[in-house]
C-alpha cells in the first residue's frame, strides 16, 4: 500500500510539475512552440526514454514521439513486452520543439533541465534508454558517436543507461541499424528482467568533463539524483 501511496504521490507532483511547464517562458524556445510536450506515460516505470526535442508532428499534438517514429518505437517497446502507457515513461531534453528541428542551444538546456531532472528522480527508471546521438552524448557526456557507444549498457548515476539510434535514423537507414537498435531494446529488457546487476564502482573516477570516454562515464553512479550534473 505504501508503494502504492508514492507511485500515486510521484504521478501527482508529474502532473503539477507538467502543468507548471505548459505556460514555461524560461528559455526562447517558448516564443516559436505550439505546445510544451513535457513527457507521457507510466510514472512508475522500469524504464525512461530520452529523446532531444519535439518534431513538428510532437509540437502540433502535445505528445512525444508521435508519427512514424513513434510507431517504431512502439514496436521495439512491443518487442519487449512493453507499451508507452504500461512500465514505460517518455520525455525529452527540451520540452519545446528547436524551429526548424535545429539541435537545442545551450542555454536552452539549462534553463529546461530542471524538468528533466525532476522526471527522473521522480520516475526513479532502473534504466534509462536515450534516442540519437544529441541526447545520448549530452547525458553520456562524450563526443563519442552513437554508432561507437550504442551496444551497452552503462552505469549512470545509480542506474543503468544504452544509448541508442533515434528511430528516424533506423527508418532512414539500413536492416543492420533497425536490428541494431531491436538489440539494444533487447539489453534494456535484460536490465529490467534483473539480469544486469548494477554493482556501484568502489571509487568513483573524478572526471566527468565533455569528451569523457564511455568507461569514464560508467562510473558516475550512486549520486542522488537531485544533484544531478546532467549537462554541465
Ligand atoms: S524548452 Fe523548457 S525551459 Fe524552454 S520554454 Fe520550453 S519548457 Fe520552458
Amino acid at each position: 500500500m505504501t508503494a502504492q501511496a508514492t507511485a500515486t504521490e510521484r504521478a501527482d507532483q508529474l502532473r503539477v510539475l507538467s502543468e507548471q511547464a505548459s505556460g514555461c517562458t524560461r528559455c526562447g524556445l517558448h516564443e516559436t512552440r505550439t505546445n510544451v510536450v513535457f513527457g507521457y506515460g507510466d510514472p512508475d516505470a522500469d524504464l525512461m526514454i530520452v529523446g532531444e526535442g519535439p518534431g513538428q508532428h510532437e509540437d502540433e499534438q502535445g505528445l512525444p514521439f508521435v508519427g512514424r517514429s513513434g510507431k517504431l518505437l512502439d514496436q521495439f517497446l512491443e518487442e519487449i513486452g512493453l507499451r508507452r502507457e504500461d512500465n514505460c515513461y517518455i520525455g525529452n531534453v527540451v520540452k519545446c520543439r528547436p524551429p526548424g528541428n535545429r539541435d537545442p542551444r545551450q542555454a536552452e538546456i539549462d534553463a529546461c533541465a530542471d524538468y528533466l531532472r525532476s522526471q527522473l528522480r521522480l520516475v526513479d527508471p532502473k534504466v534509462v534508454v536515450t534516442l540519437g546521438n544529441f541526447s545520448s552524448k549530452l547525458l553520456l557526456k562524450t563526443e563519442i558517436g552513437i554508432t561507437r557507444l550504442r551496444g551497452q549498457a552503462y552505469k549512470w548515476w545509480g542506474r543503468f543507461l544504452v544509448p541508442t539510434f533515434h528511430p528516424a535514423a533506423a527508418l532512414r537507414g539500413s536492416a543492420r541499424v533497425m536490428e541494431e537498435m531491436r538489440a539494444d531494446f533487447q539489453l534494456v529488457a535484460d536490465v529490467i528482467a534483473g539480469k544486469l546487476v548494477y554493482e556501484a564502482d568502489p571509487a568513483p573516477a573524478e572526471s566527468d568533463s565533455s569528451g569523457a570516454e564511455p568507461e569514464e562515464a560508467a562510473a558516475v553512479d550512486a549520486a542522488p539524483v537531485d544533484q544531478l550534473g546532467l549537462f554541465q
